[in-house]
């Protein structure tokens, strides 16, 4: 009777241990992202030196990274002339190679094409210079991680998302619904607290917020534009602005610590997770970016 005990025992250990571990494996996060925004590479205060320093920096703490995201403004472009653009992306190949063997997805920001071209016929023209430059396979783009689909928009238009785009959006979405979770990445922020402070909402956001709430599938957005991290949710979905690489554009700002209306120069590290929860810490690199 009593050996009959001690097996019955062992069976429930053994069963609830097997649960226990089965809870903890769906815990674990199916991705982990980096998320790098506002990098804004500039020929001055060594921008490109600290910067390599944060992919260090990353590398160093986050070695686990499945791959990054750039949601914008890779370069602080003035568009002063072509040549000092050159010099710009020239920067960002050394960027792109720090980063490496990391895979790197980008978005393009306000400050990435050359504004000052207006001959149609110029290599510099538009936005198509600048896909190039970014290695991106146009100015919106998707692809698939696990069980996640991931969407890079394009936010710099005069309405936002543009029609064209828009549609394009949609019927990606309504072919994978009930399928895959969704994370959409652009530079300019759908939902945001640091814009509704301090400006910098995608043209249009309120439509945007609308279309989304459409699909379950849809969990998590990415942004920057602002320099201010915050994070928000609304009708089902999480908006996580990563405020700024460069802070107060690698400068020392009026606080004299390189910050941007109180948000110091980070990066994002995202947890992504088969039921489509989400985490997102922004990890502060104040120390190995102390503006020089
Ligand atoms: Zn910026």
């Amino acid at each position: 009777m009593k050996n009959m005990f001690l097996k019955i025992a062992l069976v429930i250990y053994l069963v609830a241990t097997q649960i226990s571990l089965y809870a903890q494996k769906d815990k674990e996060p199916v991705l982990e992202i980096a998320h790098f925004s506002d990098i804004h590479i500039r020929t001055e205060y060594n921008a490109n030196e600290r910067f390599v320093k944060t992919v260090q920096h990353l590398k160093k703490n986050f070695p686990q990274v499945d791959f990054v995201i750039n949601t914008g403004d890779a370069i602080d472009n003035p568009n002063r002339s072509s040549q000092h653009l050159d010099s710009l992306w020239n920067l960002w190949d050394k960027v792109e190679a720090a980063i490496a063997p990391l895979e790197l997805y980008s978005c393009i920001g306000n400050h990435d094409p050359f504004l000052r071209i207006q001959d149609k016929d110029s290599a510099y023209y538009g936005k198509n210079y600048t896909v190039k430059q970014l290695g991106i396979p146009a100015r919106y783009y998707s692809f698939r991680k696990a069980n996640w689909l991931f969407i890079a928009l394009d936010g710099n238009n005069p309405d936002g998302i543009d029609t064209a785009q828009k549609e394009w959006l949609c019927n990606l979405l309504e072919e994978n619904k009930s399928q895959s979770n969704v994370l959409l990445f652009l530079h300019e922020p759908i939902v945001s607290p640091g814009a509704a402070y301090d400006g910098g909402y995608l043209n249009n956001w309120t439509s945007m917020v609308d279309t989304l709430a459409n699909y379950k599938e849809v969990k998590c957005v990415l942004s920057g534009h602002t320099h201010i991290y915050d994070e928000a949710f609304l009708k089902g979905v999480h908006y996580y602005n990563g405020g700024a690489v460069s802070g107060y554009w690698w400068e020392k700002g009026p606080k004299g610590d390189g910050s941007y209306r109180g948000s110091k120069p980070g990066y994002g590290i995202l947890r992504l997770y088969k039921n489509g929860d989400s985490e997102y810490s922004f990890i502060q690199t104040q120390e190995s970016n102390a503006a020089e």
